[in-house]
């Protein structure tokens, strides 16, 4: 059982529980596993310096290479690992709140690293199993530029000519995140007209909070419908989230675009295999039938998404968060690619935004959280899972209760102290009451 790493590496308070000593240990337990070379970049944050510098002590005290690629996405980091490299530590919270900061760990696809490796590492870590070299082994640390290149990559994949011809008019919101070093270029170069919002790099996310939900949206919804603009970006704080506003301003949720991007992939290569996790739209497994594709369903977390992609050789796989994952590309959720193709998407398809979405089948979700130390988290799955024996549970990720009208779904978050409840129905009245429901099965326990 892990104790420091969850769903994607590991997440804490900086200076709190993620000190210089921690990361540096961490790190160098990472590099006894993984020996060679090992690329690391950050988020903006405050501590990511910092953090990166005592990373970086720690993989050459275990004698690997370091090559630092400065602030970038994830997604650019997790490219230039798969071309070039052993492994990867990406510093990063992704859309934590300031104050935090995590390392993400790569394997050598730049997929994050599985949990028997996370284990092995926290054994290291625990036991002071590092294996320093001595002084006449100790290796060098050098910079390396990525970022032209990864954008060069993705226009590759896309229809330029089609998009210059059509001149988009685009809002992105980089929230002051890894994103302000790709995205504002990217449009640029695909020969959209660019209005940029928090697109300065801040550690302290002055213009809104990292994580892309609607509430923290309102400025580039208000910036959207004043523009005039045919449709608004925004990502998370490590810019491997891409979430859409529509040209009159409405929210676009994760799944929405998910759907619209799995649609268009599956009819650009006649079917193919879809991965997306048991938290997901049934709106995915819809579209997959009816284009000629398969759908595999996993657990939450990308990283479990991306790994299934590569041994199923999939097409295209993400999350309901606006993760999406283009596997011939990056073995992880990409916002570069993803904002590339749904302007692909618009150019080809001659249509708004709002109507591409409502041609997709409709689905009503709720989401809900509520805290829960993380220590009580298996206790109260046993409970819940005890409570609703009598029901059709699928037992992959959590509790997720299927009835005739639609799904809930009960799940321990893997990075907060958190419950998540998420629920799906063919009516918005339903998916009320089935997230009331679930919400009933957890704070039954939690009292
Ligand atoms: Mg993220």
């Amino acid at each position: 059982m892990k104790q420091l790493f969850g769903t994607f590496g590991v997440r804490r308070i900086a200076n709190q529980v993620l000190t210089p000593e921690f990361a540096s240990k961490i790190a160098a337990a990472f590099g006894t596993t993984t020996k060679g070379t090992i690329a690391i970049g950050s988020d903006p944050r405050t501590s990511s310096e910092m953090i990166k510098h005592a990373v970086t002590a720690g993989l050459l005290s275990v004698g690997c290479d370091v090559v630092d690629y400065g602030m970038l996405p994830t997604p650019a980091l997790q490219y230039a690992v798969r071309k070039n490299h052993d492994g990867g530590i990406m510093i990063t919270a992704s859309h934590n709140p300031p104050q935090y900061n995590g390392l993400k760990l790569l394997d050598k696809d730049g997929i994050g690293t599985p949990d028997e490796l996370e284990e092995e590492i926290e054994d290291i870590y625990f036991n002071d199993k590092q294996k320093r070299v001595s002084w006449d082994n100790i290796k060098k640390a050098y910079k390396q530029e990525i970022i032209d290149e990864y954008i060069q990559e993705i226009i590759k994949r896309v229809d330029s000519e089609k998009l210059h011809e059509k001149k988009l008019k685009v809002v992105v919101d980089s929230g002051s995140g890894a994103a302000c070093s790709t995205t504002p270029y990217l449009l640029k170069k695909l020969g959209c007209e660019v209005t940029t919002l928090n697109c300065q790099p801040d550690g302290f996310f002055p213009g809104r909070n990292p994580e892309p939900t609607e509430p923290n949206l309102q400025d580039l919804i208000n910036v959207v419908k004043a523009t005039g603009a045919d449709i608004g970006i925004a990502h998370d704080g490590d810019a491997d989230r891409t979430i859409c506003i529509d040209e009159k301003g409405q929210f676009v949720y994760g799944d929405k675009s998910f759907a619209l991007v799995e649609k268009y992939m599956l009819e650009k290569n006649n079917g193919g295999i879809i991965v997306t996790t048991v938290a997901t739209s049934e709106a995915i497994a819809q579209i997959a039938k009816e284009n000629n594709g398969e759908i595999i369903l996993t657990k939450v977390g990308d990283l479990v998404v991306a790994r299934k992609l590569k041994e199923v050789n999939g097409l295209f796989g993400g999350e309901e968060n606006g993760g999406l994952i283009f596997p011939d590309f990056v073995y992880g959720r990409d916002s570069g690619l993803a904002t590339a193709m749904i302007l692909e998407i618009l150019a080809t398809k001659n249509k708004p935004l709002s109507q591409l979405i409502d041609e997709l089948p409709t689905y009503y979700s709720q989401k809900r959280k509520i805290e829960c130390s993380d220590n009580l988290k298996n206790e109260m799955i046993t409970k819940i899972l005890d409570d609703t024996k009598e029901y059709n549970v699928d037992k992959t990720d959590g509790v997720k209760i299927i009835t005739d009208e639609g799904w809930v779904i009960i799940r321990p978050s893997g990075t907060e102290p958190i419950f998540r409840c998420f629920s799906e129905a063919k009516t918005q009245k339903k998916a009320e009451e089935l997230a009331d429901w679930g919400m009933e099965l957890i704070n039954k326990h939690l009292k």
